[in-house]
């Protein structure tokens, strides 16, 4: 072990706009000389992370991320994926003291605008320094070293057998459930387009580790999903949202170009069940009394989801990339959004475009952080 090494514990924090993603580093026990050189409050307070999947009332750890074998520092151990609403910062540094972290002495690496929005509350609470990293240097770090520690990390939706890019109209339903899930090697990934879908959307031309950089990026995010569906279907939770637009469907509230043509706009080659103005059904008063809360929330994801995969499109096909990255909490329980962008990003591409997702979706930017520790 390295006697220069931080003191423990060692996290590393991402504050975002809406979620506050938080790793941790829990070390393996090596030997009882190092056991006991561990306080009675470094006990508890890995005692209390590892032992719960719950903290407060809207703390969650995501026990199915849990990475095992990881070494940071010359040291191996488990790391520990933990999410909570950024609006409850205050509670989270309440219960932080509660457990004593105020008497420990410790900087953490953080990221996020709330690194810099909550730096004093952080210092004043629980006496803990925050050391900021840019948000984007730590989102790459933390998606190569994620995904060079994890085999299964990297993926792809493919469609059945039965369809190709070019012949198959975007939102058949009987389509979308027929995608399967399958692993794709990332270990030659240069260069690629990696777009981040938090509150809002960044997208970022990656040629090497460390070169990078921000091409484009839209206000028309996951945020803009959760609050519309809050607003048009009156939803609580992103969850609700995800599980209204599962059951929906938005042809009811979406004007097709079939809606207009009759049929397909044959000259461009639109198909007839394409969306030509989304939401265009919803001018009419008649149809408005009729819509449900379902096909609402169906229709704004669908809005925003291919919003964002023609964005990332006209990125790749600029940049002459052939890899689209996805990763962010709008992926988070959200397999719909994620076969609309794999088919949308293949047919408008005649097939050029890749779409690929990461099984740590919005928690690489914390884990970038926590890799300050190894430097
Ligand atoms: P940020 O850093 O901006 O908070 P994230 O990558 O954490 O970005 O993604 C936030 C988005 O993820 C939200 O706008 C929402 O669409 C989606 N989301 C997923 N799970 C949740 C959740 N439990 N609560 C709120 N939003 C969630």
């Amino acid at each position: 072990p390295d006697n220069n090494a931080p003191p423990m514990p060692w996290f590393g924090m991402d504050i975002g706009g809406t979620l506050t993603k938080l790793v941790y580093f829990e070390p393996r026990e090596t030997n009882r000389r190092e056991l006991d050189k561990e306080t009675e409050i470094l006990k508890n307070i890995r005692r209390y992370l590892t032992r719960n999947s719950a903290y407060g009332k809207t703390g969650r750890r995501d026990v199915h991320l849990q990475m095992d074998n990881v070494t940071i520092r010359g040291r191996r151990g488990t790391l520990h994926f933990i999410r909570f609403p950024t609006s409850e910062v205050g509670a989270f540094l309440q219960l932080a003291r509660s457990k004593g972290m105020a008497t420990l002495v410790n900087t953490i690496y953080a990221t996020g605008g709330g690194a810099y929005k909550f730096e004093v509350d952080f210092i004043k609470e629980v006496n803990m320094n925050l050391s900021k990293l840019d948000e984007l240097d730590a989102l790459i770090a933390g998606v190569l070293f994620v995904d060079s520690m994890n085999p299964q990390e990297c993926y792809y939706w493919a469609p059945p057998d039965s369809i190709t890019s070019q012949d198959t109209p975007p939102y058949l339903e009987a389509s979308l459930s027929q995608y399967a899930r399958k692993p794709f090697d990332f270990s030659n990934p240069y260069p690629f387009l990696l777009v981040n879908i938090g509150s809002g959307v960044s997208m970022l031309v990656v040629n090497a580790p460390n070169d990078y950089y921000r091409v484009s990026g839209t206000s028309l995010g996951g945020g803009t999903f959760l609050g519309l569906c809050c607003l048009l279907a009156g939803c609580s939770s992103f969850e609700e949202a995800i599980a209204l637009a599962a059951a929906g469907d938005n042809t009811t509230v979406d004007k097709l170009v079939r809606d207009i043509y009759g049929g397909d706009y044959e000259r461009f080659g639109l198909r007839g069940d394409l969306v030509a103005s989304s939401f265009g059904h919803m001018c009419s008063a008649e149809r408005r009394a009729k819509v449900s809360r379902e096909d609402l929330a169906r229709a704004t994801l669908v809005t925003i989801t291919n919003n964002i995969g023609s964005i990332a499109r006209l990125c790749a096909s600029n940049e002459r990339l052939e890899r689209v990255v996805f990763c962010g909490n709008f992926l988070r329980v959200n397999p719909l959004s994620m076969k609309l962008l794999s088919y949308a990003m293949s047919y408008w591409s005649r097939g050029a475009l890749k779409a690929l997702f990461l099984e740590h979706e919005g928690y690489f930017g914390a884990v970038g952080c926590l890799l300050h520790y190894d430097s």
